[in-house]
């Protein structure tokens, strides 16, 4: 039996321990916060080599101003356009397609094939650290969701049904991107 000055005694250390788990919860918070000025290395074109960046955290309201409607309505919420409307699906010229939310170098016209999906297709991202990957489990199946890893802006998905070399498809939305001209480039090897 425990005795009642026992039982005060672990009721005491109960809420003792509860109070210090209320304090260990916040810190997770307080270290996001300090997060917010932390960097990525990615790979720049323009360098032509890794370099170290800031990433971009902004709140919704935030993205609301500085994107159009069709804009966060994929970056931000995971939207998809519609087959064949986007400005770069039919897009041949030579350059990098950057991210339309905070301009991070995403995939190369070098990469670029048309997949006959209506959405601007790569068999390759510039380099694997300039992109993120999540599970999708929306629309009832298994789908790899792609994002920018700067901004966590949605781009679109992957799939493994592409040409080789890498017979993967990443298939995005031309919305989510911004195409800027001039010599491709990418990680080489
Ligand atoms: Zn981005």
């Amino acid at each position: 039996m425990v005795s009642r000055r026992r039982f005060i005694q672990i009721m005491g250390k109960g809420a003792a321990l509860a109070a210090a788990g209320i304090g260990l919860l916040r810190l997770p918070a307080k270290a996001s916060s300090e997060e917010s000025g932390s960097t990525i290395r990615v790979y720049s074109v323009k360098e032509g080599g890794y370099v170290t960046m800031d990433k971009v955290n902004r709140s919704k309201e935030e993205w609301r101003n500085i994107l159009t409607p069709d804009q966060f309505y994929v970056l931000r919420e995971q939207g998809t356009e519609r087959a064949f409307t986007g400005e770069l699906h039919d897009n041949k010229k030579p350059g990098t397609y950057v991210c339309a939310g905070c301009g991070l170098d995403l995939f190369s016209s070098e990469h670029k094939y048309d997949s006959g999906t209506g959405w601007p297709s790569f068999w390759q991202p510039i380099a694997p650290e300039n992109i993120g990957t999540e599970a999708d489990w929306s629309l009832f199946m298994r789908r790899t969701e792609v994002h920018c890893a700067r901004c966590g802006g949605h781009q679109g998905h992957v799939f493994e049904d592409g040409p080789p070399p890498t017979g993967l498809r990443y298939c995005i939305n031309s919305v989510s991107l911004r195409f800027v001209a001039g010599e491709p480039g990418g990680k080489k090897g």
